[in-house]
């Protein structure tokens, strides 16, 4: 029996079935954009670990950086004690967060915890309750997150009563455009924003603030039209709304700037980290403009908050991505990737009578994705298909991502050279005319 099978039979009698995977990997160790399984097997990682080794697995300063520290110091308390490690962190995400104001940094632990710390923070400043969120988002998997998520219905089934004054209207979405077209929806959406919700469903007085993803991720990388985010933030400034955007997945170089935020050209007033700020480590971070985060003493905190090896491994982080212009690799291999896709999607699509076609291809740096429907008249979801092609993908050495409902994300480490980028562009390609 292969040692992979063994370990899939003893998780399947212990470990909890919530868990989201969708290939049968069991992972054993990783380098760069490799990874291994247990039984010795090689994979390209077009995945990152969901979008976290952005500079690659094991990077040689990250490992250095946090068995240095794990000699020195492990746990800092860092919320009832002081540390100059979080300050180095927090000077540097000050640095390279999207707006050349000051800020104010709060650590965490994990995506969630970064956006239950915005949630509550844009409450206390405001003094409001009420936030605006999106359809298709995903903040993450406790109480408040879960609530401001709107990507699968599931993840709150049974789960209620959630946090109240949260309400979701659609996100533009080029390919399913709920109001208007590919070009207007993001107009229309403003202007249903504007018109219904704040006209006739949520008093305006009562909102603290606006969240959105810049790009959508576990919706299978949305990107909204170009000038939407920009609009959104005005449309915040005027009516006095706070604007938190939702960094976790989009950030660290992977949009092929340091932030989505940039790409758009917005300096947003809250701003959540997580996955790759620290290569692995579990960290997470609230960055907002210096005057936001005022509240007092034991408002907010957390025993791990700021952890000592999480700091060293995220300060090593960031000055590799920083040293190395790491987010250039992500966006001319972004460039190329989505020239690649669109390629493949005429090529396969001009053969008619298939079981599915690929509706569209959409990529903002190393974001990429490919969303599979039955019709390309109706759209019907291929979840099926997407499901097929993310095996298949498996089984030939390539490890992708699944989102949304039948999307296949394409999130390799930034660092990857284009000779084992398009490696891994032609396993996919193989799968798809073998299908
Ligand atoms: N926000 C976004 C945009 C995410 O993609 C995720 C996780 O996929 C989260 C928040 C939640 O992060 P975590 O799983 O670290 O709690």
């Amino acid at each position: 029996m292969a040692k992979s099978d063994k370990v899939l039979k003893r998780d399947k009698q212990i470990i909890s079935p919530s868990y989201t995977r969708s290939i049968p990997f069991v992972i054993d160790r990783g380098m760069g954009w490799h990874v291994w399984d247990v039984d010795g097997k090689s994979y390209l990682d077009f995945s990152s670990g969901i979008a976290v080794m952005n500079i690659g697995h094991c990077n040689p300063d990250v490992v250095k950086a946090v068995k240095d520290q794990a000699e020195k110091l492990i746990h800092s308390a860092s919320t009832d004690f002081y540390s100059d490690m979080i300050i180095d962190v927090a000077e540097r995400l000050q640095d390279v967060t999207p707006g050349s104001f000051k800020k104010k940094v709060f650590f965490t632990n994990s995506g969630t915890e970064s956006n239950e710390c915005a949630l509550k923070l844009a409450r206390w400043k405001k003094k409001k309750h009420r936030i605006i969120s999106f359809i298709g988002s995903f903040h993450g998997r406790t109480f408040g997150s879960m609530t401001l998520s709107g990507s699968n219905a599931l993840h709150k089934e049974h789960f209620g009563p959630l946090v109240p004054g949260i309400t979701h209207i659609p996100f533009p979405y080029p390919y399913r455009p709920v109001f208007g077209n590919e070009k207007t929806c993001g107009d229309d959406t403003l202007a249903y924003l504007e018109e219904d919700i704040l006209g006739k469903v949520v008093p305006e007085n009562e909102v603290a603030a606006i969240m959105t993803e810049p790009i959508q991720g576990e919706n299978g990388y949305i990107i909204p039209p170009a000038d939407f985010l920009k609009k959104l933030q005005k449309f915040c400034r005027k009516h006095k709304f706070l604007l938190i955007v939702d960094e976790v997945q989009t950030g660290f170089g992977r949009s092929g700037k340091w932030f989505a935020s940039d790409v758009f050209g917005i300096e947003p007033d809250i701003v959540t980290l997580a996955k790759s700020i620290a290569s692995g480590m579990p960290m997470g971070a609230c960055v907002s403009r210096k005057e936001i985060m005022d509240w007092p003493k034991g408002a907010h905190a957390s025993t791990f908050s700021g952890n000592p090896i999480a700091c060293a491994a995220a300060k090593a982080s960031i000055d590799y991505i920083k040293r190395n212009k790491v987010w250039k690799n992500a966006e001319r291999l972004g460039k190329h990737g989505l020239d690649f896709l669109k390629d493949l999607k005429e090529d396969f699509n001009r053969k008619h009578n298939r079981k599915f076609y690929i509706g569209d291809v959409r990529g903002q740096g190393l974001l990429l994705a490919l969303e599979f429907v039955k019709s390309r008249e109706t759209k019907e979801p291929a979840t099926k298909a997407s499901e097929k092609i993310l095996n298949s993908c498996f089984k030939k050495g390539l490890v992708t991502l699944h989102a949304g409902e039948s999307t296949v994300r394409l999130v390799p480490p930034l660092v990857i050279p284009k000779e084992d980028f398009d490696k891994g562009l032609h396993i996919l390609t193989d799968v798809l005319n073998k299908m």
